[in-house]
């Protein structure tokens, strides 16, 4: 373990901390742009870096199928085959098996799929996703998880709970290089007992970060915040809280005041692709004909390149015309969106102004 965390100050249950690792630090609360395959699609690592992104995720399965962790290992590490020397955190694969591979057979030994991509047979084990973590060389490693479905009966929640703690823990026996920090996924659906069964289970193995998983699996919304806040509070205090996969504005908003540190989500950059642009006065759709004469910039409060350098008829037009352009400069923006809200939530946080920041959030983001 090399990892270091750091709660400065707290209001309500929001906090404010540092996470130290070996390749930089990064100031909580903080999202994690999501470059899967290596790449946070549209964006190149010195514009992830101007955007102000501390840390990215990267996808374990995604890499091992192609072009496999081991080329990635011979080629000297993720770090250095993308470019990024910075923190690099990689999900455990659980989630992409779950939802990318239609037929799959999940035992006490792990999870068997075909791979989307050329068929080829995957015995994905607890002992395998640490393996192509550590031949990736990442800082923080997930462990492997079994999900179910958010609207599954108890029982199978149950069943995946206790199976989680025990993969975590041959993960946590598997692992040979120093360094890397695993983080323990706290399971058990929309079930108050069994997440908090799951969270004391994987407390005792004593992880150096914890995260809450398994939502946006079919779970309602209100379900997901009424479990998800009472999750944050089953977690280490001294340790980092990850809250995979969410969310929406209004979600991070929120899940900080919950007392989560880190996050990830694929909508800024996938939102940025289809033409779903994110302004400090809500969400607009950039192809419609009210922006062909439009002479602002897309968001005068955002610092990014983008909205410093271009109207919105212009970012309009490339969108229509299909540029490739379009996809980088709508990236960088949504991008810089994003990890300019977390920043405004640490500030809130030191000045105690959370809820100035919910009240604006809810005002554009209603939903
Ligand atoms: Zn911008």
């Amino acid at each position: 373990m090399s990892l270091k965390f750091h709660v400065f100050q707290k209001s309500g249950r929001a906090r404010l901390g540092k996470l130290e690792l070996k390749r930089g630090s990064i100031d909580t609360p903080n999202f994690m742009p999501v470059g899967s395959k290596g790449a946070v699609k549209g964006l190149n690592t010195p514009l992830l870096r101007e955007a102000g992104a501390q840390i990215i995720l990267a996808n374990t399965l995604h890499l091992y199928l192609r072009p496999g962790s081991q080329r990635i290992e011979k080629l000297g590490g993720l770090h250095k085959f993308m470019g990024w020397e910075g923190p690099i955190l990689t999900d455990s694969g659980g989630f992409q098996a779950f939802s990318l591979a239609p037929l799959k057979k999940i035992t006490e030994e792990g999870i068997k799929f075909s791979s989307p991509i050329d068929g080829a047979k995957v015995n994905l084990t607890p002992e395998l996703a640490i393996q192509i973590q550590e031949e990736l060389g990442v800082d923080i490693a997930m462990v492997l998880d079994q999900l179910v479905a958010g609207d599954a009966p108890e029982k199978d929640h149950k069943h995946a709970v206790e199976r989680t703690t025990r993969w975590a823990e041959r993960c946590l026996n598997s692992q040979k290089r120093k360094g890397m920090n695993q983080f323990a996924i706290v399971q058990g659906g929309i079930f108050e007992e069994l997440r908090a069964l799951s969270a004391s289970q994987l407390k005792a193995l004593d992880f150096p970060g914890y995260a809450a998983g398994g939502f946006c699996v079919g779970e309602n919304k209100k379900a997901f915040r009424k479990i998800a806040s009472y999750t944050a509070d089953l977690l280490p205090h001294e340790k980092p809280r990850y809250l995979m996969g969410v969310g929406k504005p209004l979600d991070l908003v929120e899940a900080v005041s919950w007392g989560y540190d880190l996050f990830d989500c694929v909508l800024p950059t996938r939102n940025a692709r289809n033409g779903q642009l994110f302004t400090s006065k809500g969400k607009i759709t950039i192809k419609r004909a009210e922006f062909m004469e439009d002479e602002t910039p897309l968001d005068p409060e955002c610092p990014c390149h983008t909205c410093r350098s271009v109207p919105k008829a212009y970012l309009n037009h490339l969108f229509r015309v299909n540029d490739p352009t379009y996809v980088l400069m709508a990236t960088i923006h949504n991008i810089t969106f994003y990890l300019d809200l977390m920043k405004k939530l640490r500030s809130a946080v030191a000045e105690g102004t959370l809820e100035d920041i919910y009240n604006k959030m809810k005002e554009f983001y209603p939903d």
